[in-house]
């Protein structure tokens, strides 16, 4: 197996990685750092958890000790593209984290804030600039930055930053970069957009693809429960109170959804947040760390605020909406069973949603079992053959795998995730769930 030593980074990045704890590079990263070490520019093809962040900034820092640089004012060196304020913020932290061996100047930029402090930490020019592309476009336009020296251009979440309608401002970017240059994007998915970007932007790229999605997927337990719009809250509240959630994130496809969830929780003892667009970045980052050391247990959230959520110890995923999008399903599903440990992504589906479950199953290429058996289960799926899972513990004890089987028909019967609950009555009491909080 490949070491850090022998991808030949220099001392200080050695260092700090061990301090790290990182003692192997993971796949995309044993497998990029050698071309971008040679200056190759790279399609990466991999989703957060993989190690893709430090896949492209080992390397990056490992150039710029290479080729120390006086700053000129307002210049940026390496520019790396975020989808997220949330994504931009960790990459920042990342490179800082790597970096603290050696000098770097870095900053992040992103809407939703003032720019007053944004435009203090890129005065001076910097080495690393992490951005979002509507900020970066604000202040280059009002001459606070300069990407005209530009040496390395990072894309990351490119199919992200495509979703959410970023391609013409990152056509407006790369209309301000030099020709030569370093280019990466790395991308989860490869839709034909994706394929189209990278065809435009790198130059003989290498390409490097790890995991494959159905590979990551098929680490996750996965259930799905056919519940009505009107009873989810209930049902999402049995699930986080009977399933051992460690840590859990709940999806809702609409803001104000995510809000009403997040209150019901509260409501019910669930420390619960919500994080979405509207909130402020200072809610934001409260509601992550929160959530990071375990006074918020479920993050209740949409899919573009979701994105970036690096948090090892998710146990659980609910999807409180299925998304439309069957790509969405497997970006949610990745915020559990990272870093080797298991997780578990339970979706409650409508009767509008079945199509959408479909596309879903098409898209991982297997059946998502079906739990029948528990009190708020629509009458729209009587006709389910799968047998269900046992929803145990959030991790290793409990619990029979679910959805390893591909082909095989949809079964039915089994307990549900909250053990016959039996009158279906739910705020307040323990309702005979023999798994309850209280
Ligand atoms: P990313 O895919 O960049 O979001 O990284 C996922 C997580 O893996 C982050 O928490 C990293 O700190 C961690 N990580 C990245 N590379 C390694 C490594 N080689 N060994 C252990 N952990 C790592």
């Amino acid at each position: 197996m490949t070491s850090f030593a022998e991808l030949k980074l220099a001392e200080p990045l050695q260092k700090a990685l061990a301090e790290e704890g990182y003692t192997t590079p993971t796949p995309i990263q044993a497998g990029s750092i050698p071309y971008l070490l040679e200056g190759r520019d790279l399609l990466g093809l991999a989703q957060t958890g993989t190690g893709k962040t430090a896949a492209f900034a080992l390397p990056i820092l490992d150039y710029l000790l290479r080729h120390r640089r006086p700053a000129t004012p307002k210049s940026v060196r390496v520019l790396v593209l975020a989808p997220t304020r949330e994504l931009a913020s960790q990459i920042d932290e990342s490179f800082a984290a790597y970096a603290r061996h050696m000098k770097l100047t870095h900053a992040v930029v992103f809407g939703g804030v003032g720019q007053g402090r944004q435009v203090e930490a890129t005065r001076r020019g910097v080495d690393v600039l992490v951005a979002a592309p509507g900020r970066l476009l604000d202040l280059v336009g009002q001459g606070h930055i300069d990407l005209s020296a530009l040496e390395v251009l990072v894309l990351d979440e490119a199919d992200r930053m495509l979703d959410m309608g970023f391609v013409r401002d990152i056509r407006r970017i790369m209309a301000l970069l030099p020709a030569r240059r370093q280019t990466v994007l790395f991308s989860a998915t490869m839709p034909q957009s994706i394929s189209d970007l990278a065809h435009s932007l790198l130059k003989d790229p290498a390409t490097v693809q790890v995991t494959p999605e159905s590979s990551t997927v098929d680490r996750i337990r996965q259930a799905v429960m056919f519940v009505e719009t009107d009873k989810k809250k209930d049902a999402t509240l049995m699930l986080v109170e009977s399933s051992n959630v460690v840590r859990a994130v709940v999806f809702t496809l609409m803001k104000h959804e995510a809000n009403k969830v997040a209150e019901f929780l509260n409501k019910n003892g669930i420390t619960s947040e919500a994080l979405h667009g509207n909130k402020s970045q200072g809610a934001r980052e409260r509601a992550m760390a929160g959530f990071r050391n375990g006074t918020i247990k479920v993050l209740v959230a949409t899919d573009i605020a979701a994105r970036g959520i690096d948090v090892d110890d998710v146990s659980h995923v609910f999807n409180y909406d299925l998304p439309n999008v069957p790509e969405s399903y497997v970006h949610r599903i990745g915020r559990t069973a990272r870093a080797g440990r298991d997780g578990w992504a339970v979706s409650l589906c409508d009767a509008e949603q079945r199509a959408w479950l479909r596309d879903i199953e098409k898209k991982i290429d297997k059946a998502i079992p079906v739990v029948t058996d528990h009190p708020y289960h629509s009458d729209a799926a009587q006709n389910s053959t799968m047998r269900p899972p046992v929803l145990g513990g959030g991790r290793g004890g409990g619990g029979q795998r679910g959805g390893g089987g591909n082909g095989g028909g949809r079964r039915r019967s089994g307990p549900p995730a909250g053990g016959r609950s039996g009158d279906g009555a739910r705020r307040g009491g323990g309702g005979g769930r023999p798994t309850g909080r209280r």
